[in-house]
């Protein structure tokens, strides 16, 4: 009897520990911030500063992914959105490189892509050197990485000679779309259509976040570094501590970029069917390199069809 109550207390504490092993890794794309044209200082030092105390106050070690093309006004670089990345690397945040303009390389050639890329370290390489950090992620606008093998292989390429490694993600997900929606509501002063927006989001954000672990355990066989693609817009801004406060709760410890691409999934082949002229997580191509179909992506959450609606 005893024996049996210490067998099972062991096999709790293992799960408990199982839980609290899970990791994930917070990454916001489209620094300084998206606005959908509110481009008041003050709008976007609201974003980001509500972001950095939530990073703060959840000790979350997260990483910004920088547009370049948006330090600038009237073709002119403007100091005040420079001060924004600032922000970020002053109060210890790392930030990379997401292209000067966002084209998708799928659309554009290899030339022009990477001529983006370059033209989009040429504020920001200086700029993190002066808090002694270094410029060493990059991550591909739409996730789109090359349609085939090739292009992505010379991309890869490129970015290590250029001293850049690949920013994957595993949790893909819409939150432009709630974003997007969230700030009609906001622009229409509907608070409580705001509230509705906010709980569905940190809802979806749950349902997905099941959706990826399900999924990384029937790839992997156990739950893997998780990387979540977030932007830097107003609902984000005002529920990013809550989708931390979830994600606490269902056991995750959030850790850096760099920490992340450390677990050996990462290091996965993605053949075959996992290209294609679509952006998508990495586990989802990882799963159509390895010829999963329909079935295996059945449960992915959809976005609610009122937010598609509002967001069009
Ligand atoms: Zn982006």
């Amino acid at each position: 009897m005893i024996k049996q109550a210490i067998t099972l207390s062991l096999c709790l504490l293992s799960i408990l520990s199982l839980q609290a092993q899970k990791e994930m890794c917070i990454t916001i794309d489209d620094l300084p911030a998206v606005t959908y044209g509110k481009n008041e200082q003050k709008h976007l030092l609201e974003i980001t500063n509500a972001l950095i105390q939530t990073f703060d106050q959840y000790q979350i070690p997260a990483i910004g992914y920088v547009n370049e093309r948006k330090l600038y006004m009237d073709g002119q670089v403007d100091e005040k959105r420079i001060a924004l990345l600032e922000l970020w690397l002053e109060n210890g945040y790392e930030i990379g490189n997401h292209t000067f303009s966002h084209p998708s390389y799928d659309r554009v050639s290899f030339e022009e892509f990477t001529k983006d890329i370059l033209k989009g370290e040429k504020i920001t390489r200086p700029l993190v050197k002066k808090y002694n950090q270094e410029l060493r992620f990059f991550r591909h606008p739409y996730l789109r990485i090359g349609n085939t093998i090739e292009r992505h292989d010379s991309l890869v390429q490129f970015l290590a000679k250029h001293h850049y490694t690949e920013a994957p993600v595993s949790i893909d997900n819409e939150d432009y779309l709630f974003a997007k929606a969230y700030f009609v509501a906001y622009k229409k002063g509907d608070q409580e259509l705001m509230q509705k927006i906010g709980e569905d989001y940190v809802q979806y954000m749950e349902n997905k976040v099941a959706y990826f672990e399900q999924s990384a355990d029937s790839l992997f066989q156990r739950p893997i570094k998780q990387i979540l693609l977030l932007h830097a817009n107003l609902i984000n801004a005002h529920y990013l501590d809550e989708l931390a406060e979830m994600y606490q709760k269902k056991g995750y410890r959030f850790i850096s970029q760099a920490d992340a691409i450390e677990d050996p999934a990462y290091q996965s082949k993605i053949y075959g069917q996992g290209y294609g002229p679509w952006g998508i997580s990495w586990l989802d191509r990882w799963a159509l390199s390895r010829g999963k179909k329909g079935t295996f992506f059945k449960d992915d959450p959809r976005t609610p069809e009122y937010i598609q609606e509002l967001a069009r």
